[in-house]
């Protein structure tokens, strides 16, 4: 990137020099899972004059998605997010109330009809005709499909505006659903997460504004560059699950020890998300549930997070490990792991064969929990 290309964008980014922000930009290219020459790319789009214009609108949530990417400390990011795009409506970070807000609000969409990016964060109520989330005297259902018909595009963020999240747990009194179920007829693009990770936002809008294209998406409509891999593939616990080596409770030897937390109810197996790569919270490298010890949630996968109970052990879908796992070392005496059954299997090409005798060893996990419920009430 050429320095007059940095100098024109400086005065908005202070206290970032030109390698802190080339080093964004690397990290945005890492994030899209493109070789890091494209940096060049993302830095010239990045400085580019012509700012996306976004509105961002609130439903039935906490505002966790919009407090996590405020929270974001790679360098001054608040800067790179608010600065680059032009955010011209934000219920939570307005200034203006009332209606001077709702006024801002019809101004930037006049101005940039069928052009602004439209973020939704938060579940939308539908029962009673919507009456459970009302801004400026209107239900928010009806916003949603007035200004989501005026977007040129519309980012659902969060697992609450993606299907519903946590305001839909059964028995989801007031009927909340998706922005896609309000508005079926639009691509919702559909970054979900309680809260979702900011960078993953970040990495979106940044790979739009770079190929003037949105990326890959799933049949969910999710970034597949994002939410193409489990996150159990790629867990730094992983090969204690593969070697066999579990926590059985809160606080035994095992988890202690850093085993693998799926008896614990991690939903890791079956939750596709990159919280095990990209890890979170900016709060330092190891930073996400299970590197603090606690077992994935499973927040960012429809039917499992708020929806399977939180220490009920999941099915598992790949038995055998990545290719690219470090090597598992079984320490002597310990018999055959059900991962290394799998892996001799499944260089035998007998994948299916594992997977009996993995289930045949989950089941005998559970056996000896049910035993020990027994001893215990004994
Ligand atoms: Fe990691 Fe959970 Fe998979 Fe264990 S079950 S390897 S803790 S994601």
């Amino acid at each position: 990137m050429k320095s007059a290309d940095f100098n024109r964008i400086r005065h908005r980014l202070p206290g970032v020099t030109r390698r802190d922000f080339m080093k964004f930009c690397s990290a945005m290219a890492a994030a899209m899972a493109l070789p890091v020459e494209i940096s060049p790319k993302i830095a010239h789009a990045l400085t580019s004059p012509g700012r996306p214009p976004v509105i961002w609108l609130h439903g039935s949530e906490c505002t966790g998605c919009s407090m996590s990417l405020l929270r974001t400390d790679h360098p001054s990011i608040e800067n790179l997010i608010f600065d680059l795009i032009s955010l011209d409506y934000h219920e939570t970070l307005e200034s203006g109330a009332g209606k001077q807000a709702e006024e801002s609000l019809h101004r930037a969409i006049e101005e940039n009809y069928g052009k602004f990016v439209l973020v939704i964060e938060g579940a939308i109520p539908t029962k009673d005709g919507g009456i459970y989330c009302r801004i400026a005297g209107r239900n928010f259902v009806d916003i949603v499909k007035e200004v989501g018909e005026k977007a040129g595009s519309i980012i659902a963020i969060g697992s609450c505006a993606v299907w519903g999240g946590v305001a839909a747990a059964k028995p989801n009194p007031t009927g909340c659903v998706g922005v896609r179920d309000v508005l079926p007829d639009k691509q919702v693009i559909a970054i979900p997460g309680c809260p979702s990770n900011p960078y993953n936002l970040l990495s979106t809008i940044t790979y739009y504004l770079t190929f003037n294209k949105l990326p890959a998406l799933d049949r969910q409509n999710r970034p597949k560059f994002i939410f193409s891999r489990l996150l159990h593939d790629h867990c730094e616990r992983r090969p204690h699950f593969d070697a066999g080596r579990f926590a059985r409770q809160f606080g035994d030897e095992g988890h202690r020890k850093g085993y693998c937390l799926y008896y614990l109810g991690c939903k890791g197996p079956i939750t596709h998300a990159n919280c095990s790569t990209l890890q979170f919270g900016d709060a330092g490298s190891g930073c996400w549930p299970v590197a603090i010890g606690h077992p994935c949630f499973g927040c960012a996968e429809e039917g499992v997070g708020f929806a399977m109970p939180q220490f009920t052990t999941s099915p598992v879908m790949n038995v055998t490990p990545a290719a690219t796992h470090a090597p598992i070392n079984v320490e002597r005496g310990q018999g055959v792991s059900p991962g290394s059954a799998a892996l001799l299997a499944g260089v035998a090409g007998a994948a299916i064969g594992a997977g009996a005798v993995f289930t045949a060893k989950i089941g005998d996990g559970k056996q000896k929990e049910k035993q020990g419920h027994e001893d215990q009430k004994a």
